[in-house]
C-alpha cells in the first residue's frame, strides 16, 4: 500500500492510517461557526506511479483497478463498484456549442449510483478489520447503496434517513433488509442522530464526509474519465454538490494524475446547487462565512444538505482548478432532466440533471466552443 498518512484538511497535523480515524483529534466535528476537521490521505507517489501505470493492464475494470492509489492492500470482496461507460451526447454537445459534451453514466453502478464507489472502500476497511455492523446517515443513495452491499457479504446495514424521505428510497432499502432509522428532522438530523448512535454502539461508519477513506473511493471516477479519454483531461468537470465529497474527490483524482505524470492538465471544476439550499455556491463566493443558514426546500434531495461537511476539500480543489460553484432553480433542473433523457437517452435523478441546467447557465454567460466537458451523471433513481 503507497498510503502513508492522514492529513487533516482544517489544521494540517498529521494523523496515523488507523481504520476508524475519522475525524482530526485536535479540531473535531465542527459545529455552527466552524468546519469540521476533515482529514485527507496521503500517499507517496513516487513509489506509487509505476504500479499505477502497470495495474492498468490488469482485467479488473472495478474501482480496485487504481488500486496503487487507493487506501487499501487489497481488493475487498465486494459487489464492483465503477467500470461504467463514457457516452457522448453530441445532440447536447450542439445545443451548448461545445465540441464535446460526455456523461459519465454513474446509474451503472450496482445500486445504481456513483456512491458504490465510496462504499466498496467503507465495505473493504470494515470486512478486513472484523466488523460486523455499518452506518450511514443519507438522503438516500448512500444508505441504499450501503444495504445493497451488506446485503451482498451478510453484514447490517444501519441507515439514518430524513423524515422525509421518499417511499421509493425507503423501498429500495426495504429490498436490501437494511435496518432503517427514520429521524425526525432533515439530513442535517438524521446525520448527527448517526454519529450518536454508532459512536455507542461501534459500528463502522460509511459517511463520506468524515470517513477520510471513502473519498479515496469516489476519486476513481477521475481516473476513469481520464482513462476513456485516453489521458486527455477534459476541459470541464460538473458535479451537483451536496456535502462537497463528490466533486472534491473527483479533483483529488485529476490532481494525483497529474502529479504522478499521467495526465498534463487539470480539468475547471463546476459545481452545481439547488437555488434553494446553496451554501458551497455562497461561502464559495465569499457571500457570507456562515455554515448554518439555509432553510429553502428542493425536490434534488441528494444535494439537499444545509450544513456540507466537506466544503474544506472542494473549496481546496475549486481553487487549483479555478473552478466555478452555480446554483440553479428546481425548474431548471427538471426542464433538463428531460433534456438529458429526450436527447441523450439517459434518464438521471434530479440532482444529476442539476449539471446540464448548471451547464445551460454557464453557456448564457461563457463561451464554450471549442471546449470539452464531463457531467457526472452521478445517480438514476426516480422517487415517488
Ligand atoms: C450524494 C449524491 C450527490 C452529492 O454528493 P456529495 O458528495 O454529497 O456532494 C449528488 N448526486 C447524487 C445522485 C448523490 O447520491
Ligand atoms: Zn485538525
Amino acid at each position: 500500500m503507497f498510503a502513508t498518512s492522514l492529513r487533516c484538511l482544517r489544521c494540517g497535523r498529521s494523523a496515523a492510517l488507523e481504520p476508524s480515524a475519522y475525524l482530526c483529534s485536535h479540531c473535531g466535528a465542527g459545529n455552527g461557526t466552524t468546519d469540521p476537521g476533515i482529514l485527507d490521505v496521503q500517499y507517496d507517489y513516487t513509489e506509487a506511479a509505476a504500479a499505477f501505470v502497470s495495474s492498468l493492464s490488469t482485467q479488473r475494470h472495478d474501482i480496485f483497478r487504481f488500486l496503487p492509489l487507493l487506501p487499501v492492500s487489497q481488493p475487498g470482496d465486494v459487489l464492483p463498484a465503477g467500470g461504467t461507460p463514457l457516452v457522448a451526447a453530441p445532440r447536447l454537445a450542439a445545443r451548448l456549442g461545445l465540441r464535446a459534451l460526455y456523461l459519465k453514466d454513474e446509474t451503472r453502478n450496482p445500486t445504481r449510483c456513483l456512491k458504490d464507489r465510496a462504499t466498496a472502500i467503507a465495505m473493504t476497511i470494515a470486512l478486513a478489520n472484523g466488523y460486523r455492523d455499518l452506518y450511514c446517515a443519507s438522503a438516500g443513495n448512500a444508505a441504499i447503496s450501503l444495504a445493497g452491499f451488506c446485503a451482498h457479504q451478510g453484514l447490517t446495514c444501519h441507515a439514518f434517513v430524513p423524515r422525509i424521505a421518499s417511499t421509493t428510497r425507503l423501498d429500495w432499502l426495504r429490498r436490501y433488509g437494511a435496518r432503517i432509522h427514520v429521524s425526525k428532522g432533515n439530513y442535517d438530523q438524521a446525520f448527527r442522530e448517526a454519529e450518536k448512535a454508532a459512536e455507542q454502539e461501534g459500528w463502522y461508519s460509511r459517511n463520506c464526509a468524515f470517513n477520510p477513506y471513502l473519498v479515496e473511493g469516489k476519486k476513481t471516477v477521475a481516473f476513469e474519465i481520464a482513462e476513456q479519454l485516453n489521458w486527455q483531461t477534459p476541459d470541464m468537470v460538473v458535479a451537483p454538490v451536496g456535502d462537497g465529497c463528490t466533486l472534491g474527490a473527483a479533483g483529488k483524482g485529476f490532481r494525483e494524475l497529474r502529479t504522478i505524470g499521467q495526465t498534463e492538465l487539470l480539468p475547471r471544476l463546476i459545481g452545481v446547487q439547488a437555488e434553494a439550499i446553496q451554501p458551497v455556491v455562497r461561502r464559495y463566493q465569499g457571500q457570507g462565512q456562515q455554515i448554518d443558514g439555509e432553510t429553502g426546500e428542493t425536490l434534488a434531495a441528494s444535494i439537499a444538505v444545509q450544513r456540507p461537511r466537506n466544503y474544506l476539500r472542494l473549496r481546496a480543489e475549486l481553487r487549483t482548478s479555478h473552478g466555478t460553484m452555480l446554483a440553479v432553480p428546481d425548474s431548471e433542473m427538471l426542464e433538463a432532466q428531460s433534456l438529458l433523457s429526450q436527447e441523450a437517452g439517459i434518464i438521471p435523478e434530479l440532482t444529476s440533471a442539476a449539471t446540464l441546467a448548471g451547464l445551460l447557465r454557464l453557456a448564457a454567460t461563457e463561451d464554450l466552443s471549442g471546449q470539452c466537458a464531463v457531467l457526472i451523471i452521478t445517480g438514476g433513481r426516480l422517487d415517488s
